[in-house]
């Protein structure tokens, strides 16, 4: 095994990797920014290296300084977590190159990953079921646009092949909007993600969000880890998960899961990683792969037993997966909240110091979090704090439990979403499953007024 990995990460996800590599026997090494010095993981790891200033850009996306802090501290290995440098081809490329192993898919799969018309067309070919819309990019002639546009009638959605992070989108109802949004939507793409490319998907009215987890080799195998419910959401960054989907028969996740496993062993896939759908009618339509862990990856492990940070680490180093499709058994339910750092019905973010801070605890209660009392939050980072996940036989056995564990939950100093959350698990709705993409802004709307 690997005897030492650098943590190319912050927050509550550099604490859950680092607890991976010390039940593995493996030294960690923490890079933080001049904000996070006093960050618990920091002082936890082995060796820790500050790579730069507080912003994002000069600090956790520093390539060269994430690279040179794995030369001088000897790193074999370097995790890259969620966000910041994850999903970034580039990086992963440099990482190999400069003799380190990245901790993920091979770069080449990341960049065919990361374009969205190329992605789709890969896993169309690889039997992969994906949203009505355009071959691929869309073309220059308006006419032959409005023409697919009929073939796949309205409610359309332009989207940017380079979009992400809930951009680059737009809906159009009739065809008098059409070359407008699409001339629109490619201004747009240039400029934030400098690729002007777009293509055309069917509209999904009233969809939910679901998710297949999968591990995949270097030795040919892949399994998948069944679904989670992620259509809990505001402008599309999820709320709350949950494993498995309420409503979903076995059958019909053994198909999917089947198909995404089937195509990790078609395009070499390395690592975990997460086949995105929107979920319409009992049809699975995909719409993105995130190469790398998810935030909501705990729910999964609660309901398989798997550590899916332990397994990429595994694999990363050559092993062949331990475990077969027929080892995987999903028992009870588990859900999770995001707790994050701010206003519970405006969402806007409050850092600062956390003045008491006590966690809930109690049978199926996880704690997932970096935070601490008198913790600084720093404003320069994604608000969220740490994740509060509940198991139980039954779903509802995990509703009660989270409604509780939040009860239990002071956080105070800086405003939580905490109340948002308790709100969630007493919501009718809610407490039936099988809600849409769109029911918390729906429900929100209430609240705002
Ligand atoms: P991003 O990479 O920006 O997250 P995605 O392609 O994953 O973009 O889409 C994000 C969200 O946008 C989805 O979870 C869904 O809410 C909405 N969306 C995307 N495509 C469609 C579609 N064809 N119909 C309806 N909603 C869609």
């Amino acid at each position: 095994m690997f005897d030492k990995i650098l943590i190319a990460n912050r927050g509550e996800i550099a604490l859950r990797i680092q607890r991976a590599c010390r039940e593995l026997g493996i030294k960690t090494v923490a890079v933080h920014s001049e904000a996070d010095k006093e960050a618990k993981y920091v002082k936890l790891a082995d060796e820790s290296v500050c790579i730069g200033p507080a912003p994002s850009s000069q600090s956790y996306l520093n390539i060269p300084a994430v690279i040179s802090a794995a030369e001088v501290t000897d790193a074999e290995a370097i995790h890259p977590g969620y966000g910041f440098l994850s999903e970034n081809a580039d990086f992963a490329e440099r990482v190999e190159q400069s003799g380190f192993v990245f901790i993920g898919p091979r770069a080449e799969t990341i960049r065919l990953m990361g374009d969205k018309v190329s992605a789709k067309d890969t896993m169309k070919k690889a039997g992969v079921p994906c949203v009505p819309g355009s071959e691929g990019a869309l073309p220059d002639d308006p006419d032959e646009i409005i023409r697919i546009a009929k073939g796949i009638g309205y409610p359309v959605i332009i989207k940017a092949a380079g979009g992400g992070g809930g951009r680059g989108m737009r809906v159009v109802h009739t065809e008098a909007a059409l070359i407008g949004s699409v001339n629109m939507t490619k201004a747009e793409a240039q400029a934030a993600f400098g690729n002007p490319v777009v293509y055309m998907e069917k509209f999904l009215e009233q969809p939910r969000h679901i998710e297949i987890q999968v591990l995949a080799d270097q030795h040919g195998n892949a399994i998948y880890l069944g679904e989670r419910d992620c259509s809990m959401q505001r402008r599309h960054q999820k709320v709350l998960e949950e494993a498995p989907a309420p409503g979903i028969s076995t059958r019909l996740r053994d198909k999917i899961g089947q198909r995404c496993a089937d195509a990790c062993k078609r395009i070499k896939y390395r690592g975990a990683g997460t086949f995105e759908f929107l979920y319409e009618n009992d049809e699975f339509y995909f719409i993105e792969m995130n190469t790398r862990v998810q935030v909501e990856h705990p729910v999964t492990e609660m309901i398989t037993g798997v550590d899916i940070v332990q397994e990429q680490i595994r694999v990363a180093f050559g092993e062949k997966l331990s475990l077969r499709q027929k080892d995987i058994q999903f028992r009870g339910h588990a859900i999770e909240c995001r707790i994050n750092a701010e206003d519970p019905y405006t969402f806007v973010p409050s850092p600062g110091r956390i003045s008491t801070f006590h966690m809930p605890g109690g049978p199926g209660i996880r704690v997932d979090t970096h935070a601490y009392q008198n913790y600084m939050v720093p404003p320069h980072y994604d608000s969220m704090i740490g994740k509060l996940i509940a198991y139980g036989d039954t779903r509802d056995q995990a509703i009660a439990r989270m409604d509780i564990a939040l009860s239990e939950m002071v956080v105070e100093g800086i405003k939580t979403n905490i109340a948002l959350h308790r709100d969630l698990m007493n919501d009718a709705a809610f407490q039936l499953g099988e809600t849409s993409i769109h029911y918390l802004e729906n429900k929100l709307g209430i609240h705002t007024k």
